[in-house]
């Protein structure tokens, strides 16, 4: 296994990741070497335009998919070859939040078991601290995102669109994870309510001490919760900087159109 020496306080480091789809008869190129370094407590947004590969790249960096060619390091281990049976670390301390929390939460489980379940994967499971209560746990997280304490033995359709993206979060955290990962986290809530849930996961990360990965089509979502931005375009990252440089002073057309198409974007979804 390639080992490389992480400088202090790097969590991730990618090098030329490449990843092509089979689409039909057509092959699609979704990430076109893509070089990407994290630190520890750093909130990195991810923006471009729909299809420019920033789900690939998260679903990569979270090991749930592999490169066509190119390395993934997390914590100076490379895990883009490990077999599944040793992602364990990967799967406890990097967590997803996906777009839509009616797909990504089982509707006939009750909220207290989904929220468990990553507790009871065998490969969580030997990265925990023995003993790990579930309920207790249960009952820490589901405060964490300020849901009521019974909310446990209901189901997901007993909520709101918001709170169900507030289960989504508290299972992300159950594994006390160092890394949060939001693929659009909001884009699928009403308007009225992406306000809160963006408040609460800018309160988390401080709480928690995470490490935040947030995708957003929608900049205003990622200017409100991230210190770096990398902006992608047809599977390349074609612009990065910390966030106020990127917003003040873009280098790009393609970013400043991004910019000027906020209140246009903010309505569409993806
Ligand atoms: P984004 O999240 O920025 O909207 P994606 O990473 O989802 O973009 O997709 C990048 C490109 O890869 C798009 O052209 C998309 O259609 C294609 N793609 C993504 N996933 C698949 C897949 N499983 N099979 C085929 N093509 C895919
Ligand atoms: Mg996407």
């Amino acid at each position: 296994m390639a080992e490389h020496t992480a400088t202090p306080g790097e969590l991730y480091r990618a090098e030329a990741l490449t990843r092509r789809y089979r689409d039909g008869g057509r092959e699609v190129l979704a990430l076109d070497s893509v070089d990407l370094h994290l630190d520890r407590g750093q909130r990195l947004g991810i923006v471009g335009e729909s299809g420019s590969g920033k789900s690939t790249l998260v679903r990569l960096l979270a090991g749930l998919d592999r490169p066509t060619s190119g390395r993934v390091w997390f914590e100076g281990t490379e895990i883009t070859r490990l077999p599944e049976r040793d992602l364990g670390v990967l799967r406890a301390s990097v967590q997803m939040v996906f777009q839509d929390p009616r797909s990504s939460l089982n509707p006939r489980m009750r909220v207290g078991d989904i929220i468990t379940e990553p507790l009871r994967s065998r490969l969580v499971r030997r990265q925990l601290p023995a003993g790990t209560d579930h309920q207790h746990r249960l009952a820490e997280v589901l405060e964490a995102v300020d849901l009521p304490e019974d909310a446990g033995r209901r189901y997901p359709h007993e909520f709101s669109g918001g709170q169900r993206q507030r289960i989504a979060i508290a299972r992300a955290l159950a594994p006390k994870p160092e890394v949060l990962i939001a693929d659009e986290p909001v884009s699928a809530l009403d308007v009225s309510v992406r306000a809160q849930v963006l408040n609460l996961l800018t309160d988390l990360v401080a709480s928690q001490g995470l490490t935040l990965v947030v995708v957003s089509h929608d900049l205003m979502v990622v200017r409100h919760l991230c210190d770096r931005l990398v902006v992608m375009r047809q599977g390349r990252i074609v612009e990065e900087g910390a966030t106020e440089t990127v917003y003040e002073t873009p280098a790009t057309a393609y970013t400043r159109a991004l910019l000027d198409a906020v209140p246009r974007i903010r309505t569409s979804r993806g």
